[in-house]
């Protein structure tokens, strides 16, 4: 990938975005008619699927849990997601968000009202361009309320990114791979409100106060998606309702 020579540009990014700017989004509830629960996500150039199956019983039996569900989360690319073709099957890199987004999702999903069951997310990455956990996560959220499964609220993800000295809220790939840094950030939203962070990484170098600043561009872009979620799943229950 070309580097280019500066990222941002009278208080532009590349894209021509303001700082504060996501990309565009575009969500397509029960896309899947197979799962129990799906979702199509865009944001910018990243393209995912999420499909949720259960909860059902977990079998083999000893991965039960008698006092709540087990919940599993597949994050899977696509050889065909990313400049240079991508070896199939699971990596380092696909283990850990798959650890992550799994951890997040546990602090939101009722799984104590499932014992013995498993609830399986699984999201694929189509087209990658920087962010696609958090695009993921975004699927995911979605495809579980489609699934019905009940949750103490959305989970909610965007990133932020450090480029030119400057936070940048959702950066893409430009500005990942040439940025100082880059935190993830999921929310746990409910009744418009963030109640807590699920997931927090990081990646690179900020200062304490640059933290602080970015939480709060980071709460601000996942307060816009949240309000996309909902409109997608209202949307989708309207339809089902007037189609009866
Ligand atoms: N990427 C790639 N090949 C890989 C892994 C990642 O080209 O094997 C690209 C892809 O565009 C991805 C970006 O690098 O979105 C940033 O990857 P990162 O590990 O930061 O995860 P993400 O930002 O996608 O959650």
């Amino acid at each position: 990938m070309f580097k280019p020579e500066k990222l941002i540009f009278d208080g532009k990014r590349i894209d021509g975005r303001t700082l504060d700017q996501l990309r565009p989004i575009k969500i397509e509830v029960d896309f899947l008619k197979r799962a129990d629960g799906s979702c199509y996500l865009e944001m910018g150039k990243n393209r995912v699927v999420a499909a949720v199956y259960g909860p059902r019983e977990a079998y083999p039996r000893h991965i039960q849990d008698p006092t709540k569900a087990v919940i599993r989360y597949r994050y899977n690319m696509a050889p065909f997601s990313v400049e240079e073709r991508k070896r199939p099957g699971p990596d380092r890199r696909s283990v850990e968000i798959s650890k992550v987004s799994k951890e997040a999702f546990e602090a939101v999903i009722m799984k104590e009202l499932f014992p013995r069951s498993v609830i399986d997310i699984f999201v694929e990455v189509l087209q990658a361009d920087a962010g696609s956990r958090t695009a993921c996560i975004n699927a995911a959220s979605v495809a579980l309320v489609d699934a019905g499964i009940p949750m103490k609220g959305m989970l909610t993800s965007v990133a932020v990114a450090k480029v030119d000295g400057v936070l940048v809220l959702d950066p893409m790939k430009e500005e990942d791979n040439f940025g100082e840094a880059d935190i993830p950030f999921a929310f746990l939203i409910r009744g418009d409100r963030i109640e807590s962070i699920a997931l927090l990484q990081m990646d690179g170098r900020m200062t304490k106060e640059e933290i602080k600043e970015a939480i709060k561009l980071a709460k601000k872009g996942a307060m816009e998606i949240y309000q996309m979620q909902r409109e997608a799943i209202m949307k989708k229950f309207l339809e089902e309702g007037e189609n009866g």
